[in-house]
């Protein structure tokens, strides 16, 4: 190329209208678009524009406030750069805006603005690159010395760079091969200089006064590459990685240079590092390693990736809590208290907490087993970590394991990455700010496994007290101590949490809550945290027992109580409403047909009245009377009631039972139920069963075929071979749930036997054990869940292994005495219990006619 190729832009351009940088021509830019006129140029023109000529721009630089979108266009620049819009990038976060990437093409001058809306337009004058401009030899000559001397600094400039770098080598050819006139607008967009010194360059329209400005540009670049060459050196410093081209940061009394106050601060910052990792009391390693990396990153030159990558790192090693700890103050007597006042029931539980701590306060050694609170959601593990770090007057943090997969969550990434960050435990002591604070790792059990490592073997590390005390997470890449960390753990089931990590765990079991207990648990501590979290007193709302009642049984099914909570939060948000607008009054006598809580509600009506008329003797407004929450309103809050006893309905026919699942959300009650059909002896099991219960089906046919005679079961021709001709289905429903496990069997062999022997099973029964072939009933786990469900479901009468008797004293009185239970050691003994009257071998099938 030996001149400037001539160019001719259209003599109307649409003007972008910026205020970030200045664009030269021949240099390309990045620059974002957000003004209104700004975006509606790039949506017309760039984006719906089908012509070359659409993509050529106006750029007019040194708008003051392009994103004004006031009416009257702000006073604009006279001389812009006409573009080519090479890019365009659309974004929405944070706001929409576009990026658009632009290559200047020539300088123009704007004659006349045509139009002002929805985008500046102008016809513009081309002022350089015009056809006729590089044949003017006589302007060659004149500048000849000119240029030449220029061409001599450019040459120094860039020979004083490192040629090794593909960038430096290609601008060292594009010197020699680009024609001289487009040098200065070229290397000026290069160089180091400021806005306002660009606009000086885009306003020298000839060339003359051009090169005349750029030379002391290039001079000044020069000198400041010298003196960090002789800097360098100083220092013996042979790193050669990165010579910008922009002289490094440090250097900035070069006369004449810009001030940056960008850099000042920077500098601040490193200066403040460097104190602050003298005054830390981190341990020796970790200060060592703080002072090599800070010696590197005074060196390094900002703009590199691994400057601020370092820089984090440091900060995070000056932040964290290397010896800085709370002090525990344990006493016994008032932990109780604590504990008690914090949560109703959980007894159990409690006394194993207090235990713990009192260990604690006579031995200042945690070198005990974590302990791992195992349990359905909602019954309060989360909660019980909380006080216990209340207790102890240590800091909380939660570290929610729940689909952790990677290893590097818990133990970190190493810096060499991208976007590398420590790992869980070190983030939670930064967050803390305390080297001993008690941290609860919520959900141990559902800890992933992938190709990036088993988080649970990181978690090992973390929790043996004979290796935690120099835990290494990759980031930090230095040994912290974490022996003085409480860690607790919760799970919701111990079958899935990693067996090397359950053997460092004592698991205590937090079974669901009865009625009762979570009617207690409501009164005391939910109703009263939701009115306070609202806004409201017990004089504006009233919630009776019956109402809680209600919504325990008709509204939620859960072993906890956190829908509970949520339910009640939807009643204050819907009272609140009511008391702002102040119109509760006539809301409430309307119901005072009310049907259900009758007795209860008038008890409430009475305390409640002289009370609240007392309570607010001066207040302008008449006596409040507190909303009383009855059916009528739960059901206007809440919708109608979600769940309806259904189990006598279900249970109006042969072939069904009721069984008692245990599932990690606490104990359930199932339905079993059974058909029978012509068939070739098939049998089919739908409702998504592991291999376990499948396999317990087949006991349960076997051992009914094998005493089919015995209790006179016959299939629907008489014959005492079950399966002549027949198919059987057995379906579990909820078909949507996995289920498994062996407890199934006594359900199933009840629910076959009724579907054979045409009687119905008793509705108010369930029953839960394992079976043999020779009929033997096995124990099995979760009694206590399993006997809540029964009783949560109104059932009387629970049939449990003989073996399982013992499990039977975890019960509360209250349910016990409201249930009676059958253990039986032999499936004899389960039938008779399930049916009216016994199921005896005198049993006829007769009777299946009679139903
Ligand atoms: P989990 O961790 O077992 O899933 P949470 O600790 O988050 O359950 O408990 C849910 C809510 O129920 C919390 O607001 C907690 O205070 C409350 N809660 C649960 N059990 C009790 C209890 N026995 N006494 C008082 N509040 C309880």
């Amino acid at each position: 190329m030996s001149s400037v190729s001539p160019i001719q832009i259209p003599r109307r351009l649409p003007l972008l209208l910026t205020n970030e940088g200045v664009l030269l021509p021949g240099s390309t830019m990045r620059t974002s678009v957000d003004s209104a006129r700004n975006l509606q140029l790039v949506r017309s023109r760039l984006l719906k524009g089908t012509s070359l000529q659409s993509t050529i721009l106006g750029v007019i630089p040194n708008t003051p406030d392009p994103a004004s979108d006031a009416q009257a266009l702000p006073p604009l620049h006279r001389i812009g750069t006409a573009a080519l819009a090479v890019q365009v990038v659309g974004s929405n976060w944070p706001k929409p805006h576009y990026t658009l990437l632009i290559t200047g093409l020539c300088r123009f001058q704007i004659v006349q603005v045509l139009k002002e809306k929805p985008y500046p337009v102008a016809e513009v004058e081309q002022l350089d690159r015009l056809e006729e401009f590089p044949n003017t030899c006589k302007t060659r000559e004149e500048l000849g010395e000119l240029s030449e001397q220029f061409y001599k600094y450019a040459v120094q400039l860039v020979e004083m760079l490192d040629m090794s770098v593909p960038a430096v080598a290609k601008l060292r050819r594009l010197l020699d091969s680009l024609p001289r006139e487009a040098l200065p607008d070229i290397l000026t967009s290069i160089i180091r200089t400021s806005n306002k010194e660009k606009l000086q360059i885009l306003d020298a329209v000839s060339l003359e006064e051009r090169f005349k400005m750029t030379i002391p540009l290039l001079v000044r670049q020069i000198e400041g590459l010298k003196l960090l060459q002789k800097t360098r050196k100083h220092k013996q410093d042979d790193d050669k990685r990165v010579i910008a081209i922009r002289p490094i940061r440090r250097i900035t009394h070069i006369p004449g240079a810009l001030e940056d106050d960008d850099e000042d601060e920077d500098n601040d910052d490193i200066v403040m590092l460097e104190r602050k990792i003298r005054t830390s009391s981190m341990p020796e390693q970790a200060h060592k390693v703080c002072v090599k990396e800070i010696k590197r990153l005074k060196k390094m030159p900002q703009s590199m990736p691994e400057y601020a990558l370092t820089r984090n790192y440091l900060e995070l090693m000056v932040e964290l809590p290397w010896n800085k700890s709370t002090t525990d103050r344990l006493d016994i007597r008032a932990a109780r208290i604590l504990l008690d006042n914090d949560h109703y029931a959980m007894e159990k539980l409690k006394k194993r907490v207090l235990e713990y701590l009192a260990v604690r306060q006579l031995k200042n050694n945690l070198k005990g087993p974590i302990l791992c609170f195992v349990g359905p959601p909602g019954v309060g593990k989360t909660s019980v970590g909380r006080s216990v770090a209340k207790t102890l007057g240590r800091e909380f943090h939660r570290i929610a394991l729940g689909g952790v997969c990677d290893q590097s969550d818990i133990r970190g990434h190493r810096r060499t990455y991208v976007g590398s960050m420590p790992g869980r435990i070190i983030n939670g002591l930064k967050t803390v700010g305390v080297n001993n604070p008690v941290f609860l790792l919520d959900e141990v059990d559902k800890l992933g496994k992938s190709l990036q490592g088993d988080p649970a073997a990181a978690l090992l590390e973390v929790l043996d007290p004979e290796q935690n005390h120099n835990f290494t997470d990759h980031y930090l890449n230095v040994a912290f101590d974490l022996s003085q960390v409480l860690f607790i753990a919760t799970a919701n089931t111990t079958a899935t949490i990693p067996p090397a990590l359950l053997d460092r765990m004592e698991i205590i079991q937090v079974p669901g809550y009865t009625q009762e207990e979570k009617i207690e648990i409501a009164h005391r501590h939910l109703i009263p945290k939701q009115l306070e979290q609202h806004g409201l007193t017990p004089q504006q709302i009233q919630i009776p027992q019956v109402t809680t009642l209600d919504i325990i049984t008709r509204y939620t099914r859960e072993a906890g109580v956190r829908s509970l909570d949520r339910k009640f939060g939807a009643i204050c948000r819907a009272v609140a409403v009511k008391v702002a607008e102040g119109q509760h009054k006539e809301a409430k006598l309307d119901h005072s047909d009310v049907a259900e809580g009758e007795g209860c509600r008038e008890h409430i009506l009475e305390e409640a009245k002289p009370e609240s008329i007392s309570d607010t003797p001066d207040l302008a407004l008449p006596p409040e009377m507190p909303i009383l929450i009855d059916f009528h309103a739960l059901k206007d809050i809440l919708g109608p009631p979600m769940y309806e006893m259904e189990v006598s309905e279900r249970l109006s026919q042969p072939g069904v039972a009721i069984g008692l699942a245990w599932t990690p959300l606490g104990g359930e009650i199932m339905f079993v139920e059974a058909s029978r059909m012509d068939g070739e002896g098939q049998l089919t099991l739908t409702g998504q069963l592991g291999d376990v219960m499948k396999e317990s089906a087949h006991l349960a046919i076997s051992w009914l075929r094998s005493n089919a005679k015995k209790y006179h079961l016959t299939n629907a021709s008489g014959s005492f071979d079950l399966l002549d001709n027949t198919d059987i289905h057995l379906h579990f429903p909820a078909g949507a749930v996995t289920k498994d496990g062996p407890s199934a069997g006594v359900t199933i062999v009840t629910c076959l036997a009724s579907l054979f022997s045409g009687r119905l099973v008793r509705s108010d029964v369930a029953m839960t054990g394992e079976i043999t072939l020779r009929g033997l009933v096995l124990p099995v786990g979760g009694i206590k869940d399993k006997v809540l469900a029964a009783h949560r479901a109104g059932l009387k009468r629970v049939i449990i292994p003989q073996r399982n008797e013992k499990d039977l004293e975890e019960i509360p009185g209250n349910v016990r005495q409201d249930l009676s239970f059958v253990t039986a050691s032999c499936l004899d003994e389960v039938l008779n219990a399930a049916f009216d009257g016994g199921f005896t071998v005198n049993t006829r099938p007769g009777l299946l006619n009679s139903k």
